[in-house]
């Protein structure tokens, strides 16, 4: 094929079309220039927009470039949230204080939502998913993940960073594994710890126990695939991993419920949540791995902070940070 192919005659010579289209219409042009045997022939004009190459960001889900990796934060959607406290700031003592913090940041203390923020880390050949939501009716992330471009089919690996519902409820869908070419990886403290309950709960019976088989257990520590290696954060549950991949300003640390809550656990040293099985060792390994994002500039993310749910940690003193959502970006 030439630049100025004669079938169609009124068609700008390719190298002049491209360079009107621009260095993004470019990578786009490059491949279908075939058309402009068959289409009619319409002149390449500047005005043309090109076809965007992925999704757009936002409808559920958000992509961001960190070094070499692209992480995509999938929403599972929100639930109402009638009243933030006790359950987000649970010490009975420090209720004022933390009263009083939401009302200093304007955040809504009652009839709000819970969100529920899966990610997914492209990693070249690995394509990695980090909880999988609520599963069931209420489960958004299977349909987000198409929105974003991302077919179920095409996760390699799905990691669990404890055994909670809210993360564990995806991993099947009507009995059948939703991620079905995935090799499943889980903590093993904290996989045996559920499902060798007396009497586990349906999803755990649904999600882990009827896919052991898939799942490969590993400890803290250990790597999930090359480049993404799990971290011991123990206190929201006994054996709750939280994941590393890449480091410094190109790495992120995906706290899943290590995170609690995006302002009160941050700016209030010893807070815990509701849902943190031991409230005292889930402040204390908050407290360590939040300094470890704030020095490292790492990229961090929160399984129930507000949807985008990415961006940095910054210190306020030695025992208080503030969550810094990052610019949003539509690409
Ligand atoms: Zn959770």
């Amino acid at each position: 094929m030439s630049d100025t192919d004669s079938t169609a005659p009124s068609a700008l010579p390719r190298r002049e079309a491209l360079r009107l289209l621009g260095a993004a219409g470019a990578v786009l042009a490059a491949a279908p220039l075939a058309h402009a045997q068959t289409a009619p022939a319409t002149p390449a004009t500047p005005a043309a927009p090109a076809a965007p190459a992925m999704p757009m960001n936002g409808n559920g889900f958000y992509r961001q470039k960190i070094g070499d990796m692209t992480l995509t934060v999938l929403s599972d959607g929100t639930a109402p949230l009638a009243a933030v406290l006790p359950t987000w700031g649970a010490n009975p003592d420090r209720q004022g204080e933390f009263a009083a913090t939401l009302a200093e940041y304007s955040v809504a203390a009652t009839n709000t939502v819970n969100h529920f923020n899966p990610v997914v880390l492209d990693m070249g050949a690995q394509r990695v998913l980090v909880d999988t939501g609520r599963g069931g009716a209420n489960g958004q992330l299977v349909a987000n993940l198409r929105r974003a471009g991302i077919d179920p089919a095409s996760i390699t690996t799905v990691f669990i960073t404890h055994g909670h519902g809210d993360h564990i409820g995806g991993l099947t869908t009507n009995g059948a594994p939703t991620f079905a070419n995935a090799q499943h990886v889980m903590g093993e403290a904290e996989y045996r710890f559920w499902a060798s309950q007396a009497s586990p709960s349906a999803s755990v019976q649904a999600n882990l126990i009827a896919l052991k088989d898939r799942f490969r257990l590993i400890q803290a520590g250990q790597e999930i695939v090359p480049g993404v290696t799990s971290v011991a954060t123990p206190g929201h549950t006994a054996g709750h991993l939280s994941v590393l991949a890449g480091s410094g300003a190109n790495g992120v640390m995906v706290l899943g419920d290590a995170a609690g809550h995006f302002l009160l656990s941050l700016k209030h040293q010893g807070a815990y949540i509701g849902f943190d099985t031991d409230g005292a060792q889930a402040a204390r390994t908050r407290q360590v791995i939040f300094d470890r994002i704030a020095t490292e500039k790492l990229w961090v993310t929160g399984y129930h902070f507000p949807f985008h749910a990415i961006g940095h940690l910054r210190r306020l003193n030695a025992r208080s940070y503030e969550y810094e959502p990052t610019v949003w970006n539509w690409s």
